[in-house]
């Protein structure tokens, strides 16, 4: 099976679940099945993310759409995660606590709620680490 199809069937925004390639060591999420270093030479494998990090920039958002109108105001930030890849992520917490350089780490929370067909969404975020 190869790696691409093998992605599609995990339940990858339950997990943070990326890859790495063995060959250079650079890890990916979300997920790559090419290194773009070692490109035909590289050796793509899956790998668990701690799901730890550090926040290098973030901002407040006052304002978003109606599905999302009950987490306002919250803190969407960018965050280098130990391994290495950056991602964008909102951390559940006191926007006026927010700091550039402080540890956070994911948890699994509820992202949206569907009004019309109450299909609650699910997702990775992450909160500041006491
Ligand atoms: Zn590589």
């Amino acid at each position: 099976m190869t790696v691409a199809r093998f992605w599609r069937h995990l339940p990858q925004r339950y997990n943070m679940v990326g890859t790495k390639c063995e060959k250079c060591g650079r890890h990916f999420f979300p997920p790559r099945s090419f290194c773009p270093d070692c490109r035909r030479a590289g050796k793509i494998v899956e790998h668990k993310f701690k799901g730890e990090g550090t926040v290098v920039t973030f901002t407040v958002i006052h304002t978003a759409a109606e599905q999302y109108s009950m987490l306002t105001p919250y803190v969407l930030a960018i965050v280098k995660l130990d391994e290495g890849p950056q991602i964008t992520t909102q951390i559940v917490m006191d926007p006026a606590k927010a700091k550039i350089g402080m540890k956070v780490k994911s948890v699994f929370r509820r992202i949206a709620t569907d009004g019309e067909s109450g299909i609650i969404h699910y997702g990775t975020k992450f909160v500041p680490v006491e």
